[in-house]
């Protein structure tokens, strides 16, 4: 309910408006008060940069901290490593913060002092290290709660809280539906806020890509096509936070076997613009993925002329050669 406010953030530059959604006129007040104080606070607290892009606009703090204001649930972007992303996730009514998939644990334990914060939850999408490298110390610190896939309850760090897929878990009033998104690794899973449109796909899909199939046989293959397509079946508008800033490496491999697709074309643009300016690109849509990334894009005629793909070969036949020739690209 809460998270149904965005339409009333939309007064702000940075915010994200979410079509198609019927906002209860209270809550639509709450949260458009509750936006101007933050919005006031992230003003005046903060240097800040506003970006607009085509199809969204994201307000940047310093070198990439994206804040999504469009709900109650504040997404906040924690660069870590080289090319990592985890994570912070801010409840506005109580207070509560998690992070999902901390890396490491210095830049989330400097973002949260940067905002007097404390952590709650550590929200693991898989148990690779440099997803799951900063739980000891952070739950140690914070007491934080880890939780991750039942299938790595033996190579999560610290896990406390085991979830299957189709779990409902609640963040704070926030619902968040768990969906086993396997390919990658057996035990991967996608973290989906449905109330805030947005979903953490960890290492599943990214920006013009998806993960490698770490360990890959053909029924991963089939796993990650049906990891895929559960995503794909959200709706258009949500937003996808995953686990690297890989894009503009993407993009490379996605203009190469559909040079004609002139939404890849602008996005890559976009895209290119963002990194020139050491911006991220993350959230990306699903809108933006559905028209742009090869891997959700296994019919498309010009990628298949141009990998050798036959028009008879179904899905799975094509992610797979979609896959081996970024592998080899
Ligand atoms: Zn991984």
């Amino acid at each position: 309910m809460i998270s149904k406010a965005s339409t009333a953030m939309a007064v702000f530059p940075c915010s994200r408006v979410r079509s198609g959604l019927r906002v209860w006129p209270g809550v639509r007040q709450l949260c458009f008060r509750k936006g101007l104080l933050y919005g006031f606070l992230r003003f005046f607290s903060t240097p800040l940069k506003t970006l607009r892009g085509a199809s969204r606009s994201l307000r940047v703090n310093q070198f990439c901290s994206v804040v999504n204001l469009s709900s109650a649930l504040q997404i906040e972007l924690v660069p870590c490593l080289k090319d990592n992303y985890a994570y912070l996730l801010h409840d506005v009514d109580t207070g509560t913060v998690g992070v999902v998939d901390p890396s490491e644990a210095v830049p989330v334990i400097d973002a949260l002092r940067r905002r007097n914060q404390n952590l709650t939850y550590i929200l693991n999408t898989h148990h690779h290290y440099d997803h799951t490298g900063g739980n000891a110390e952070l739950k140690e610190r914070y007491g934080a709660k880890v939780i991750g896939s039942a299938i790595d309850r033996d190579r999560i760090p610290g896990i406390d809280i085991v979830l299957n897929d189709g779990d409902k878990w609640m963040f704070a009033g926030h619902e968040v539906l768990v969906m086993e998104t396997p390919g990658h690794t057996r035990g991967h899973i996608s973290f989906y806020f449905p109330g805030s449109g947005a979903i953490f796909t960890g290492d599943t899909l990214f920006s013009l890509s998806c993960g490698k199939l770490f360990e890959g046989t053909p029924e991963q293959m089939l796993q990650m096509l049906s990891s895929l397509q559960k995503i794909v079946s959200l709706p258009d508008d949500t937003n996808i936070y995953c686990g690297h800033e890989y894009t503009l490496s993407n993009s490379k491999f996605a203009l190469s076997i559909e040079p004609q697709n002139e939404a890849l074309k602008s996005y890559v643009a976009h895209v290119v613009h963002l990194r020139s300016k050491g911006l991220p690109t993350i959230p990306t849509t699903l809108s933006i993925e559905k028209s742009c990334n090869p891997f959700l894009r296994t019919s498309s005629m010009e990628i298949r002329r141009s990998l050798n793909i036959s028009d008879t070969a179904d899905d799975a036949e094509a992610l797979c050669v979609i896959r081996q020739s970024k592998d080899n690209f």
